[in-house]
């Protein structure tokens, strides 16, 4: 219980697909986008999709033009 874990979820908006991290304890609720105010249902099971060898940092650098 005293791990933070933090959830990494791509914003599903085409025009954003921002990579957003929430707390853990978020899962089953929703959240919003920040860049697009989309809201993103959190799953409660981790999502496979995302792989973990993106490094250990968030990389804001993400832009898709
Ligand atoms: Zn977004």
């Amino acid at each position: 219980m005293s791990e933070a874990q933090v959830i990494r979820i791509m914003c599903p908006n085409l025009g954003c697909q921002r990579i957003l991290a929430v707390p853990s304890h978020a899962r089953g609720k929703l959240v919003r986008c920040r860049s697009c105010a989309t809201n993103i249902r959190i799953p409660v099971m981790r999502d496979p999709a995302l792989p973990r060898n993106l490094g250990p940092q968030d990389d804001p650098a993400f832009d898709a033009a």
